[in-house]
């Protein structure tokens, strides 16, 4: 008898599970990322707010840039009104974690699309392109990466450029700083010798302040892509992602962009 119980449990538990490996019930297969944003009506999105021109806080506290402008056209073609969209700030340091988990759907926010990172997390098609530069006080002697050796370079962390600069300038000092204002403000007090990011985020700092240069060398290619978490779950979304580029590409919205962030100091 106890034997029979036995059996019948087993049978029972096997049953259980072969029914939620066959038949999946909804409610505990993973929901569409697309079908998610539809229902809830918003997009949430993960954007740096520390790098004008492409994520800044304005006077008012809106999110304003060249990413967050991107963000609201995403929700346009998706949701049909540029407002649709939470903003959430990320960090270079953290953003992969956010967009991992969930916190946020996506993250735009001058992100290059590197092999390493697409281990870890999807991309949509590039939006834009940048190179990666050197930031200096206007009266150093520094010309080029060749002669970093021995000084201060700050980097920011969770950046490309951080990674690169072992590769680049071995023998410099590596100094990390939690986002760009730190960073250019070492800069300004001597605290560091250079500061190396992206172009199109160091300008900014030129177009503000004549007591910096940036040198005319760029040492890498830096596409960047709209990032999204990995798996069947967030296709749907990467391809209407993906048409969204390719149309604001057809339509000259990023020329535009361009136009209207980075050879506008604003
Ligand atoms: N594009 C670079 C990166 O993805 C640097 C810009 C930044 O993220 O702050 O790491």
């Amino acid at each position: 008898m106890k034997k029979l119980a036995i059996i019948l449990t087993i049978l029972f538990l096997l049953l259980v599970v072969i029914y939620f490996v066959i038949f999946k019930p909804e409610k505990y297969q993973e929901k569409d990322l697309y079908d998610s944003i539809l229902e809830r009506g918003t997009i949430k999105v993960g954007i740096n707010t520390d790098a004008k021109p492409f994520g800044f806080f304005d006077e008012n506290w809106e999110v304003k840039g060249y990413d967050a402008d991107l963000a609201r056209y995403i929700a346009q073609y998706i949701l049909k009104s540029p407002n649709a969209v939470e903003f959430y700030s990320v960090t270079p340091e953290n953003r992969m974690l956010k967009v991992s988990t969930g916190e946020v759907d996506i993250v735009i926010a001058t992100m290059t699309i590197t092999p390493q990172r697409q281990e870890i997390i999807d991309f949509s098609v590039p939006y834009d392109v940048a190179g990666q530069a050197l930031l200096v006080r206007s009266n150093s002697m520094i010309k080029s990466i060749a002669d970093l050796s021995g000084q201060n370079v700050g980097v920011v962390f969770g950046t490309t450029a951080e990674k690169n600069m072992l590769n680049l300038a071995p023998t410099a000092n590596i100094i990390g700083f939690r986002n760009y204002r730190t960073a250019y403000q070492a800069l300004k007090e001597g605290k560091i010798d250079a500061l190396t990011s992206d172009d199109t985020i160091l300008n900014r700092f030129v177009y503000e302040d004549k007591s910096v240069k940036l040198l005319p060398k760029r040492y890498t290619r830096e596409p960047y892509g709209i990032a999204l978490r990995k798996g069947k779950t967030t296709k749907r979304l990467r391809e209407n992602i993906n048409f969204a580029i390719k149309d604001m590409h057809r339509k000259n919205v990023i020329l535009r962009l361009r136009r209207k962030w980075l050879f506008n100091a604003e």
